[in-house]
């Protein structure tokens, strides 16, 4: 199946959870698909999988996963949600981008007690085949606590500000495993797998 993103850290994620369950997994450079990006307009996680699953598998006639995520913060509403990739803007490298995602959010948070800073990651899937109907779909939540400031340096996004209160560290402080056996991303990857090989039959 081909993984539709053009997230190098969601890829070796995806493998890492998916292989031991006997599902492998191709980039997009590695079927050397050079199609432009979707926009991803949709106002929910689900729609942007699911438009990112359907316009991959229509173009490239294949069966495709996608999916989309993002850190929703009780203090601010569920925000940044789906804008949780370009909330500080668009500029920069990934890396860049996700320090100044980082900085945004500590300065929203600013003064913001830590009983108020409850935070969830969500992940949520799509596979479509060529047709473009959706197979299957699963969803997973991976909760927390903004931190006070950025610790630890696995993971990529804002895992060095969801503070897991039960290991007393950051979810960049977790090992890949550790990250995989309780995120989002496990979660919704393990949930697609069931779904996947009951619809096998
Ligand atoms: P997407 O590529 O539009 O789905 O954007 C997802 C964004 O949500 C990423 O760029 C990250 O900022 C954030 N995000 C999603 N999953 C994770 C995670 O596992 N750790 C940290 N940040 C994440």
């Amino acid at each position: 199946m081909i993984f539709a993103t053009s997230n190098p850290h969601k890829v070796e994620e995806a493998r890492a959870i998916l292989a031991p369950l006997g599902i492998e997994l191709q980039s997009l450079a590695e079927v050397g698909c050079e199609l432009p990006e979707p926009e991803e307009d949709g106002a929910t996680f689900e729609e942007n999988a699911r438009l990112k699953a359907r316009y991959y598998a229509r173009h490239l006639g294949a069966l495709c996963l996608a999916e989309d995520s993002g850190l929703e913060v009780d203090a601010l509403g569920g925000a940044p949600g789906v804008h949780s990739a370009r909330y500080a803007g668009v500029q920069g490298s990934r890396a860049e981008r996700d320090q100044a995602n980082n900085e945004r959010l500590l300065r929203e948070l600013s003064g913001v007690p830590a009983e108020r800073r409850g935070a969830r990651f969500v992940c949520t899937l799509a596979v479509a085949d060529a047709s473009g109907s959706i197979l299957a779909e699963a969803r997973g939540h991976y909760s927390g606590v903004i931190a006070e400031a950025p610790r630890g340096t696995n993971g990529f996004g804002y895992d060095p500000l969801l503070f897991l209160p039960d290991r007393g560290c950051t979810s960049a402080e977790l090992s890949p495993e550790e990250k995989h056996a309780r995120s989002h991303r496990g979660a919704a990857l393990r949930q697609l797998a069931a779904e996947l090989r009951r619809l096998a039959g």
